[in-house]
């Protein structure tokens, strides 16, 4: 297996196609407005309805003039992606197979808690980085999603949710989506360009307005960006673990054979902005005889000394053909304790979705790589 296979950019939009602007900043929005005329102060007008109040329709943009409403109407859309399939859980959780119109799709999945509603949103379609015990890693297609399918996700939602602010209502208080997390399909780190600008947009005060304290990035470990990842966005980090000594990271988490366990605490120690209320979040699957025993959990604690954390403790969610099984919950409950006693937080997620296999790791795309055309 290549360390670096290919991964696929999105597809580049059709000439004559009408542009989305969702996944456009104020600047690219104030150079297409410039190309037809019009001032700065318009992108301002239009990143507002955009993402602000989430029209996607000129004709209710009651500031701008009907002219210049026509004129974009034929320049541009404000399109989220394309529902394949919706999904409901017993237990409130909500998945969405989304159509990214090349034939390619993401999942996407919204978590209602009484606290919180965090919506798990994807950075890639399929995996390059094959962990042994995550579904979407067996995808074989992989390529990149654009700023416009990464908002889109978080704007379709919205909609669904009911929740964009209003002329008469402009702040919505309690919110189902109130967080964001960078666990769904893909590796985000290795789509750093698209994920950082699409989050900046979701942050923006003027618009989605998600701050960072509320977003979490959770990467398996590539470790050149983590600390770009904390000073151009600041977002709170999660590291995917899962186990404490680099043969059987190696085996499990294949990214540690080019980054081990020693770089990657050494970069999250050095993450900007860690503190005491800012921590880290170390993910660990608890998979049965594989790494869940006391004396895992003793060397967990020992590794991560000195950093201000908690370390999230996962049942293994099995699929189709998976080759391990879930710890049992008393030795899940026996880690823990461990952990717990040495001073971190460490709380053991409730599986959520596992009917509608919406559960971490269970997401997977039937996606393909499209066949070359016969005349290539
Ligand atoms: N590539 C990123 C984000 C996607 S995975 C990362 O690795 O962090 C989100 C989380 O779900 C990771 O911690 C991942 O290891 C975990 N996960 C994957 N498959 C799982 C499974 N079958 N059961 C439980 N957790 C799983």
């Amino acid at each position: 297996m290549p360390m670096n296979p290919e991964i696929f950019a999105p597809p580049a939009a059709d000439a004559d196609a009408p542009i989305n602007l969702i996944g456009m900043d104020r600047d690219d929005m104030a150079v297409v407005l410039a190309e037809m005329g019009e001032p700065r102060f318009r992108a301002e007008q239009l990143f507002k309805w955009v993402y602000g109040r989430g029209v996607s329709d000129f004709a209710q943009m009651t500031n701008i003039a009907r002219p210049l409403q026509a004129r974009l109407a034929e320049k541009f859309v404000i399109a989220r992606p394309g529902i394949a399939r919706d999904l409901a859980s017993a237990d409130g959780t909500h998945k969405w197979l989304l159509n990214l119109g090349d034939g390619n799709e993401v999942e996407c999945v919204h978590i209602p808690e009484s606290d919180r509603g965090t919506l798990c949103v994807s950075s890639q379609v399929g995996c390059t980085l094959n962990c042994r015990f995550c579904h979407t890693g067996t995808q074989r297609l992989v390529r990149n999603l654009g700023p416009t399918e990464i908002v889109g996700q978080i704007m379709l939602a919205r909609d669904h949710l009911g929740e964009w602010p209003t002329a008469e209502r402009r702040t919505i208080y309690e919110r189902e989506l109130s967080n964001i997390v960078m666990m769904g399909m893909g590796e985000p780190l290795y789509n750093f360009e698209n994920v950082a600008k699409a989050l900046k947009i979701v942050m923006d005060d003027a618009g989605i307005a998600i701050s960072r304290r509320r977003i979490t990035l959770s990467t398996a470990g590539v470790v050149p960006l983590i600390e770009r990842c904390g000073k151009e966005l600041g977002v709170n980090l999660a590291v995917s673990l899962h186990a404490v000594r680099d043969e059987l990271r190696d085996e499990i988490v294949p990214i540690n054979r080019k980054y081990p366990i020693a770089e990657l605490l050494e970069a999250c120690r050095n993450y900007p902005g860690l503190k005491n209320s800012r921590r880290i979040t170390f993910e660990y699957v608890m998979l049965r005889d594989v790494n869940d025993t006391d004396a895992d959990a003793r060397e967990l604690v020992r590794i991560i000394a000195g950093i201000p954390a908690k370390v999230n403790l996962i049942p293994f969610n099995p699929w189709p053909g998976a080759p391990y099984d879930r710890s049992s919950d008393e030795r899940i409950e026996a880690f823990a304790e461990i952990v717990r006693n040495a001073g971190y937080p460490s709380p053991v997620r409730t599986p959520r979705g596992e009917d509608i296999m919406a559960a971490c790791g269970q997401l997977k795309s039937d996606s393909e790589r499209p066949r070359r055309a016969a005349a290539e």
